[in-house]
């Protein structure tokens, strides 16, 4: 008898399928939740021109929400799931020529794909120097610091790329990688790939391509004529490339993808995962949401490569148009762009960036180029930067740039 009643107790009043929602609590929650949102900026707005990510599609949107409760951690629990995540894999690995001996990992983003890459080849080498363009993105500081790593730094050439000279001087019997960026936060810019790929060859050496930015941006320009030298698995040299597909891949947050040239690279940072349903777990993370590769496959499902050559034709566009109105201004850029990200040379780049942020625009500061740093997303058009362009006009002659 208790056992009925306990049982009809947990039916009615505990079963999730039942919870029946205080509306008035709900609503005061969501009505804190909105007033808070109001001050975040948003991508939608099209105000924010520096960051790499960017509204997501609404395709990527709707998947994401229908994914919601699954748990790509513990794998058997959801076969569905997983094979979306092999077929997204799959998309990838076709987009960046990797060879059938490859595998991928669904990462993050670009922070945890350089972390894995790292962490490849360190367990490949037993060593523990990268060796690394000046422009790297600061997730190898993080790096350094988590797994004892020494980050040896090769500068720059005037063109903002890694100097193949100075690398040479670098590579020691101690170097465990090198990196080389296909698309540099900063500026864009694309390290030469294929002869770091010669050279990696010759000296036996792991070289990671962080394409965390590039990776969906690259392959379209390439398509679309600019003369662009390979930089993925086309090249022998190239072990691993990463590649975020919440920036320039229109998907939703967090979703990344580290692809690495032999399965069994992947295996060496395995673990044995007793309590789930899979044997072995590689990867840093362990319980982690189907939602964003769902979003991730639907978007690349529903544009496809013509779609995303679009959209990278239509960013390149707004880039050149950006270009023209700032040199308009009298203002002058760090570099002809080499994709849509575009530097700003500045004498006192953070308080542009603030007065700009008072007026509610965000772009970015690279104090160290000296420079604003605006990435056209696709969301951003035209129209945006011609109504940005007066505010940064006035902006520049108010603090003595123009
Ligand atoms: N690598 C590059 C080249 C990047 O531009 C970024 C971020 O902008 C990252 C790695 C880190 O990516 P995330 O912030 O998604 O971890």
């Amino acid at each position: 008898m208790i056992y009925i009643i306990v049982s009809f107790f947990n039916y009615y009043f505990l079963s999730p399928a039942m919870v029946s929602l205080d509306t008035q609590k709900k609503q005061k929650i969501f009505h804190e939740l909105a007033r808070l949102q109001q001050r975040d900026f948003c991508f939608s707005s099209g105000h924010i021109l520096g960051s790499m990510c960017t509204v997501p599609h609404p395709v990527a949107r709707e998947a994401y929400m229908q994914f919601l409760e699954t748990n790509l951690g513990d794998p058997e629990l959801c076969p569905g799931t997983k094979e979306i995540e092999s077929r997204y894999i799959a998309f990838i690995s076709n987009l960046l020529h990797a060879p059938k001996t490859s595998a991928g990992q669904i990462v993050s983003g670009g922070t945890e794909g350089n972390i894995t890459a790292m962490w490849v080849a360190k367990q490949l080498s037993g060593k523990k120097e990268i060796v690394l363009p000046t422009s790297a993105h600061f997730s190898f500081q993080k790096i350094a610091s988590l797994m004892d790593m020494k980050l040896i730094e090769v500068p720059m050439t005037n063109e903002y790329v890694m100097d193949l000279a100075k690398l040479k001087k670098k590579i020691r019997r101690t170097t465990a990688a090198v990196v080389g960026l296909a698309g540099s936060t900063e500026l864009g810019t694309i390290d030469p790939i294929p002869e770091l790929s010669e050279i990696c060859t010759d000296e036996h050496l792991f070289l990671h391509v962080d394409a965390a930015f590039g990776g969906f941006v690259i392959p379209f320009l390439k398509e679309l004529q600019y003369k662009i030298p390979d930089f993925d698995f086309r090249l022998k040299g190239v072990c691993s490339v990463s590649i975020d597909s919440h920036k320039m891949g229109y998907a939703a947050i967090p979703l990344g993808t580290l692809m690495v040239r032999k399965k069994q690279w992947l295996r060496n940072i395995s673990v044995d995962s007793p309590y789930i349903s899979s044997e072995k777990q590689a990867g840093m993370l362990g319980t982690r949401s189907g939602a964003p590769v769902a979003a991730g496959y639907a978007v690349a499902q529903y544009l496809g490569y013509e779609g995303y050559k679009q959209m990278v034709q239509s960013c390149m566009n707004v880039t050149h148009h950006t270009e023209g109105r700032i040199r308009e201004l009298g203002l002058s850029l760090v570099m002809k762009p080499t994709m849509n990200v575009i530097g700003v040379k500045l004498k006192k780049p953070s308080i542009v960036v603030k007065k700009l942020s008072e007026q509610g625009w965000r772009v970015n500061k690279i104090e160290r180029l000296s420079c604003i740093r605006l990435v056209l997303m696709p969301q951003i058009t035209k129209q945006i930067i011609d109504e940005f362009i007066p505010v940064l006009q006035k902006t520049c002659q108010e603090v003595g740039e123009l």
